[in-house]
């Protein structure tokens, strides 16, 4: 039974309407559609559930004072309550602005999406404002600043993750700003990991960000890249994309999470894989799924990769902000959607395809 000291209010995404005796709970989030049948009185405590009444009130409001009246609407919002529709919060707006007024104001309709994904049970706690709290108390690295990494940090900036660190060597070309987006014409030849950070802290003042201007040449280098960090995404492919993969990878192992094998070229989008270790299968399991891929592996290469593979900032954006909302998803603590899978999307038909890359049995990584 519902607490009648509790005041139930319905979720934000939740829209209902009426006919005859059917209610029908339209679920913006999801778009799925749930019926019930009803008569008066439950229409009349559905349009109260706003979070100022206590369930008590609405008994009062609904049947006059009734004896029993409470216990009946106890029963609707027990059952709105197991069907999902019912916040986990009487009144969010109270709980952003424990934040402070200036950072609920910034994040505002980002609070609201938080606060549903709390309302659907996907986090562990009640409240959109908490998942910010651990936004802004979390460190993600991200390796490489170009045509992916830039859209990941523009995102992460955006999103409010407390501390950024950008890792790059490289300088600002004019062949970068078609899908570069973090540079200007403004900003040729200066260091991307500088011009970036100019530009992330202008996006959101609430968060630091850290240049770090360094070539990897091993996993030592990125020993203090790394360190302290909740996350890293890897969109470096300097000197090959396989080297510092496995690079990131090794420095990352076993505290870190990883998201890896990120890319793209002409109309596929690389998603990669996350790699949460303790989790997920590690990164030397992924590279054995997918790298034997067409009896290719030991074959003698005639023509090789281009150096300059055909993009357009359209593209490696999808790429990049999808690799950031898995980033969020992992540094919120809500369940990440590419671990233990390989993924690619092909923007010609656009569509996600993705393979399972499984923990290989007595993987000396991972297989314990
Ligand atoms: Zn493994």
């Amino acid at each position: 039974m519902a607490d009648t000291a509790s005041r139930p209010r319905l979720r934000d995404s939740v829209i209902v309407q009426a006919d005859g005796g059917t209610l029908l709970f339209l679920c913006l989030a999801d778009r799925t559609v749930k019926r019930f049948t009803c008569d008066e009185f439950v229409k009349a405590v559905v349009v109260l559930l706003d979070g100022t009444r206590t369930i008590e009130e609405i008994g009062a409001l609904t049947c006059g004072g009734a004896a029993g009246a409470g216990a009946r609407v106890a029963e609707v919002v027990q059952i709105l309550e197991h069907e999902r529709l019912l916040s986990r919060v009487a009144a969010p707006e109270p709980e952003f602005r424990l934040l402070g007024v200036a950072r609920a104001e910034f994040y505002d309709r980002q609070l609201r999406l938080f606060q549903d994904f709390c309302d659907e049970g996907w986090a562990r706690e009640t409240s959109g404002a908490a998942l910010q709290r651990r936004l802004a108390g979390s460190t993600a690295v991200i390796c490489g600043i170009g045509g992916l990494g830039g859209w990941v940090a523009l995102a992460l900036a955006a999103a409010g993750v407390g501390r950024l660190r950008v890792c790059d060597f490289d300088r600002v070309e004019v062949s970068n700003l078609t899908r570069q987006v973090l540079f200007r014409m403004d900003d040729l030849g200066t260091p991307k990991v500088d011009a970036a950070a100019v530009r992330l802290r202008e996006l959101n003042p609430f968060i630091e960000v850290e240049a770090v201007e360094r070539r990897i040449g091993c996993a030592e280098d990125l020993a203090g890249v790394v360190k302290g960090a909740d996350l890293v995404v890897n969109a470096a492919d300097q000197p090959t994309p396989n080297d510092v993969a496995g690079w990131v990878s090794e420095a990352c192992w076993p505290d870190i999470p990883h998201i890896m094998g990120t890319g793209y070229a002409y109309h596929i989008g690389v998603l990669g894989t996350s790699i949460i270790p303790g989790l997920t299968a590690c990164w030397s399991c992924v590279r054995a799924e997918t790298f034997a891929d067409h009896g290719r592996d030991g074959m003698e290469t005639l023509v090789g990769k281009r150096d300059k593979a055909g993009a357009m900032g359209a593209l490696s954006g999808l790429v990049g902000n999808i690799l950031a909302w898995e980033a969020i998803r992992i540094l919120a603590g809500l369940p990440p959607a590419l671990g233990d899978r390989w993924s690619e999307v092909d923007f010609w038909p656009l569509e996600i395809r993705s393979r399972p890359v499984p923990r290989r049995p007595g993987c000396p990584t991972c297989g314990g």
